[in-house]
């Protein structure tokens, strides 16, 4: 059977305004976006874009950038205009780095108008500069700055709280008359996350970015965005997702655009369907996976590729498959949509899987 649709297994997408964030549309029907953030000093400018150069190359489709001090907000300008994807300024506490980053063309604000009244009560002058630009503010509450009022309300960040404080945050906002928001409520804890945003969906109809914060190291940093975007989204909840890690941000994207894939969200381009081995594996199928992976990086066609351990199951197990690899006796079976088409010693798979995938995308031209 081929995959159900995202439609059969998702529930409709939740219905939220729909803001423009530089040229991509986040909330209403858009596709839900993929964000990181650089992890480079902003003020230098030269590493900023490159950095930006390459999360824009692994798909990612709007970038934040931390704008801690005035040698940062004096970098926008520059990185605004360069970068080929909308940036967005991330500010704590200092109004006029968000007037820099509105004036340096900046697509979007993140900011919490809480921490600018308590510093310098200039909300008002924000809601009408982001509004006179044109450009959306985000509003990011985390458990680890969660208002104390609002801790001592709960006696800890639960859902509630999370909630409540960055609803209270959009009312800042919109007691001057904006409301081009979107809003965050991380936590590091998945069921606290989830349970947030359930609350915070219910209650307005603002975009939601989504994201686990903290979420760690890579590999549990994976597994906790991926359950809990899947449960949200599966839920029709969220707008655009950041996948927050302790790793380079180019993984935040792949791993982001991996689990927008799994869920149907967005077309895939490579799938590499390899078996997990077992005793009757005949060739090291994680070596070899690896190496299909790197060899089709980037090929123009979106595949599914399987990689299989053995002759008996293979082309069966992966008929699904547009080509394939099944191993036995120092060789390769090398299969079109589960058919085989040729044999070919083992240091000669990759190259017999490139030709056939290039025979496969003439055809698609041809077509
Ligand atoms: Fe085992 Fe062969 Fe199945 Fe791979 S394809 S898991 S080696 S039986």
């Amino acid at each position: 059977p081929s995959p159900s649709p995202a439609s059969a297994v998702l529930r409709p997408r939740r219905v939220t305004r729909r803001l423009q964030v530089g040229g991509v549309a986040v909330g209403g029907d858009a596709p839900v976006s993929v964000q990181s953030m650089t992890t480079t000093v902003t003020a230098d400018v030269g590493a900023t874009l490159q950095q930006i150069a390459e999360l824009t190359a692994a798909g990612c489709e709007i970038v934040r950038v931390a704008v801690p001090s005035q040698d940062d907000a004096d970098a926008l300008p520059q990185i605004a205009r360069k970068s080929t994807i909308p940036v967005i300024a991330d500010i704590h506490f200092q109004p006029r780095y968000v007037f820099a980053a509105i004036d340096a063309g900046c697509a979007a604000v993140r900011v919490n108008p809480g921490n600018i009244r308590a510093f310098d009560d200039k909300v008002g002058e924000i809601a009408r500069a982001a509004g006179a630009a044109g450009i959306p503010i985000r509003i990011g509450v985390n458990a680890g700055s969660l208002d104390r009022r609002l801790l001592a309300k709960y006696g800890s960040a639960t859902p509630e709280a999370l909630a409540e404080s960055a609803l209270w945050e959009c009312s800042l906002f919109e007691e001057h008359g904006f409301a081009d928001l979107k809003v965050s409520v991380k936590h590091h804890d998945p069921l606290t996350m989830i349970a947030a945003y359930r609350v915070l969906a219910a209650s307005c109809d603002y975009p939601l970015h989504l994201g686990v914060t903290e979420a760690g190291p890579a590999f549990q940093g994976t597994v906790k965005s991926a359950t809990a975007f899947g449960i949200l989204l599966a839920e029709g909840i969220g707008d655009t997702i950041r996948v927050s890690l302790s790793a380079p941000p180019v993984e935040e994207v792949r791993v982001g655009t991996q689990i927008l894939q799994s869920l149907g969200l967005r077309p895939r381009r490579l799938e590499i369907v390899s078996c997990p081995s077992c005793g009757r594996a005949q060739v090291d199928v994680y070596r070899l996976t690896d190496q299909v992976a790197a060899a089709f990086d980037g090929f123009p066609l979106p595949l599914r590729v399987a990689v299989m351990g053995c002759v008996v199951n293979g082309p069966g197990e992966a008929r699904e498959a547009d080509l394939g690899v099944a191993s036995g006796n120092g060789k390769g079976q090398i299969f079109v949509r589960g058919r085989v088409v040729a044999t070919v010693p083992e240091s000669k798979i990759i190259e017999a899987l490139i030709e056939e995938a290039t025979r496969l995308a003439e055809q698609a031209d041809a077509g």
